[in-house]
């Protein structure tokens, strides 16, 4: 069983259209604070970020921010995180991200969002790491993303155990189960030079 000590959880810095979205992000920042689970995000105070790291930090959680220097504006940045790590760059951000967390999280979002967790899929295929990683199918937003996969090894691009990298799942409470229950990574802490 994989220890969660924290969690990175990649979302959009807009809310969405939908309340579902906002009402997830924030059952997920309270269910981590509960749950004694540190929330590793990209530590904009923005969209469902920033949702999500209030109601964690509400509920007494732990919430650390990562943020590249050039998004830390006054506008953007989370003040009241635990703590916020100030990377170089995106590139800095993401392999920071990486480090700290134990399991990945991806709720709706938008092309920062898709980037990010498609990012750390790649390096999960790549044998670089084997930490569990789950995309919150919430309402069914991410559907057309499952489809995408599919036809990426219905064309003989991926393997067929492409979907065995990554669960979709249908809410966060559980994501954050599944999370917990997946095998203890056997590579937890993957060199940084072969990110
Ligand atoms: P998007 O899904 O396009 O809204 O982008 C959200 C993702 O990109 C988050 O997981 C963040 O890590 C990153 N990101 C995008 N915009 C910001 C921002 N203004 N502040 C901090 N992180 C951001």
């Amino acid at each position: 069983m994989t220890v969660l000590r924290a969690i990175c959880v990649y979302c959009g810095s807009s809310a969405g259209n939908h309340p579902r979205y906002a009402d997830s992000a924030k059952r997920l920042g309270q269910l981590l604070a509960r749950r004694d689970i540190t929330l590793v995000f990209g530590g904009g105070r923005i969209g469902l970020m920033g949702i999500m790291a209030d109601a964690a930090l509400d509920a007494g959680g732990r919430v650390i921010g990562v943020i590249p220097s050039g998004l830390k504006t006054a506008e953007i940045a989370h003040a009241d995180c635990t703590e916020l790590v100030v990377t170089p760059s995106m590139h800095a951000r993401k392999e920071k991200m990486f480090e700290l967390s134990d399991g990945f999280m991806a709720l709706p979002g938008g092309i920062g969002t898709l980037e990010e967790v498609i990012e750390v899929i790649t390096w999960r295929q790549l044998r670089f790491h084997d930490k569990p990683i789950v995309i919150v199918d919430d309402g069914g937003y991410w559907q057309p993303l499952k489809a995408l996969f599919d036809a990426t090894v219905a064309a003989g691009f991926a393997h067929a155990d492409l979907n065995s990298l990554c669960r979709f799942v249908a809410t966060v409470e559980e994501a954050v189960t599944v999370l917990a229950s997946s095998p203890a990574p056997l590579r937890p802490d993957a060199p940084a030079e072969r990110l």
